[in-house]
């Protein structure tokens, strides 16, 4: 087992910069950074056609050199480590490696499987050509998590035996659920239950499972995540970016579910908003201030992030004490006011 980073307690304060543990961003899909400005008006729907355009344009070319300046603003903004949720085929996710590597930030690729709907470069014809893909990447030194991409985008057939195979291989399953209230109608439809519910009865969660969004989850799918031992990774700024709605900050601290976060569409790259995002929604739900400790917060940037993308050990960062947004803060409250007031122009390069 590696060194695990400092917690934030425990950093060392010295004379112009504090050590931290890295950040995780634990979902990203890279090359929705393109569409930052660009695709303004409508609603979730209609993002998504301009999302499925870029998306049919990528080559392994543009991945290698896109993946790799977007990675290289993760790592300055603090993040020393990165899932990448993606549904672009295989020779783009070796480009991704490569770009991961040559940025310097350490890469879990959650590869997606995708049976239904979206565009065709997404889908495998079978859970088993899915599993060869798998194989492919592993076989190659690439580390990997299961990424079945939806309810929406797989089968209960499809998700079984996903589960199955995460549980038996020990890695990460990652699952966008509950990020939008049509997709939660259109699973009642079809399997007369909500999204985590059917991944619950599909075997798709447990301590390895990570839930993309969870926004529109209600109680007892919260309960389900609770008594599994998921995780929910939370992605704020893309969340608001998309018209999403607001995670249910505390039910979710009610329960006691780990959190973590993630940049996804990358329309911002900066862990202390994203975290400063999910405090400020548990503020406003509930008119009281400090939901979630800074420790807390801390936490699900770094270590539960880790956890969610199966990383033991992963680099750490060093904050500029000499930065403008730091003037006069004084040494215990350095960790507060990163949280509460500062940019992700802290982080030294
Ligand atoms: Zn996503």
């Amino acid at each position: 087992m590696g060194v695990r980073p400092p917690t934030v307690v425990a950093s060392r304060l010295v004379a112009e910069s504090l050590s931290l543990p890295g950040f995780v961003n634990a979902h990203s899909h890279t090359f929705q950074r393109a569409l930052r400005g660009r695709a303004a008006g409508g609603d979730f729907w209609a993002w998504r056609e301009n999302m499925l355009a870029a998306a049919e344009r990528q080559t392994p070319a543009l991945v290698r050199v896109s993946y790799e300046a977007a990675y290289r603003e993760m790592r300055a903004a603090g993040f020393t480590a990165v899932g990448e949720f993606h549904y672009l085929g295989l020779p783009e996710a070796f480009a991704a490696r490569e770009a991961a590597a040559a940025a310097g930030i350490e890469l879990v690729l959650l590869h997606v499987a995708y049976a239904r709907g979206g565009l065709s470069r997404f889908r495998q014809e079978s859970a088993r050509a899915y599993f060869s893909e798998i194989e492919e990447l592993r076989a190659d030194g690439i580390r990997v998590g299961l990424a079945p991409h939806s309810v929406r985008a797989c089968p209960v057939d499809w998700l079984e035996e996903i589960g199955r195979y995460a549980e038996s291989e020990r890695i990460p399953l990652h699952v966008h659920a509950d990020e939008q209230p049509k997709e939660i109608e259109e699973c009642l439809a079809e399997h007369g239950c909500r999204p985590i519910e059917l991944l619950a009865r599909s075997g798709c969660l447990g301590e390895r499972t990570t839930v993309i969004h969870a926004t529109h989850a209600d109680g007892a799918e919260l309960d389900l995540l609770a008594s599994t031992g998921a995780i929910i990774c939370a992605c704020p700024t893309t969340e608001a970016d998309l018209g999403d709605g607001f995670l249910p900050a505390e039910r979710i601290r009610g329960r006691g579910i780990p959190l973590c976060i993630g940049t996804d569409s990358n329309v911002r790259i900066d862990p202390f908003e994203e975290l400063r995002e999910l405090e400020g929604i548990a503020r406003r739900q509930t008119g009281r201030r400090g939901i979630f400790s800074t420790d807390e917060l801390f936490r699900f940037g770094s270590e539960l992030g880790a956890r969610a993308i199966g990383l033991e050990s992963w680099p750490g960062i060093e904050i500029d004490l000499g930065r403008r947004s730091l003037q006069g803060v004084a040494p215990e409250h350095v960790a507060g006011a990163l949280v509460a007031g500062c940019a992700a122009d802290v982080v030294k390069g």
